[in-house]
This record gives C-alpha cells, sequence and structure tokens, in this order.
C-alpha cells in the first residue's frame, strides 16, 4: 500500500473537517458525532456531518453527496473525524470504502493508522477486491 506525504492542504482539510463537527455535534441527542471534508479537484471543500451512524447516513455519504449535488466531478482527498476526540480520524466503514471507491478509487483518504499517525492512501488500497459492475 501506497502512503502519499500529508501536505499543508491535508492539514487544512482535517481543520474544516474538525470545525464542522465542533459546530454539529449535538452533546444533548448525541447526534452528528462524525463530521468529514472532502476537497475535490477543483480546488473546492465541502463538509458535512453523519446523519445516522446506524441506518449507513455517515459524514462521507452527506459531504459526497453535497459535492456532487453542487456539480463537483473530480475528488481529490477525503477525511472523517470524530466529536469524542476531535484529533481523532476515522477510517471510513466498509460502506462508504465501497461508495468512495466507486466514485473515484484514487480519491485520497486521510485517516489514522494502528500506531495513530495519520496517513493517506487510496479508496482503492482501502478496498482490495472491491466489488465493480464488471463483476455482475
Ligand atoms: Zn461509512
Amino acid at each position: 500500500m501506497k502512503y502519499y506525504t500529508i501536505s499543508e492542504e491535508d492539514r487544512e482539510l482535517i481543520r474544516r473537517g474538525i470545525e464542522t463537527i465542533r459546530m454539529c455535534y449535538d452533546p444533548v441527542r448525541k447526534h452528528h458525532q462524525v463530521g468529514a471534508a472532502l476537497r475535490c479537484k477543483s480546488g473546492n471543500i465541502y463538509t458535512g456531518v453523519n446523519c445516522s451512524g446506524i441506518h449507513g447516513a455517515c459524514a462521507e455519504y452527506i459531504v459526497m453527496g453535497a459535492a456532487v449535488t453542487a456539480g463537483e466531478k473530480e475528488f481529490d482527498t477525503i477525511v472523517a473525524v470524530r466529536e469524542t476526540a476531535p484529533n481523532s480520524l476515522y477510517a471510513p466503514c466498509g460502506n462508504c470504502r465501497q461508495m468512495l471507491f466507486e466514485y473515484c478509487p484514487d480519491i485520497k483518504v486521510i485517516l489514522n493508522d494502528a500506531q495513530g499517525n495519520i496517513v493517506k492512501v487510496t479508496a482503492a488500497d482501502l478496498l482490495p477486491f472491491a466489488w465493480t459492475a464488471v463483476d455482475e
């Protein structure tokens, strides 16, 4: 698996995700526990929060939907952060890995490795043997 260098743009993306979850987290109802930030190849950044951690409305889905709705077609890098430890990055769940792979297998995903280091890899690397329409 190839690891990409974390750039200053990536650190800004992480900051945007943290700002988003700090703004949207609802401590009373425990709603919105994950924030995501997505940088498109246009340079535009979109942010979003999860609407349910149980039913698949992950922050990655919400932010991808916002970017696509705004007309974005090419995606560069995405990151998700937790409200419980805002400096901890969230690895995408399996469903999100598949979604990211389908939109853009080369999209970079920023996450923490097992030692807590910030790393950047491709969605394709996060989902070996991904399902594709060709498999039907
Ligand atoms: Zn997910």
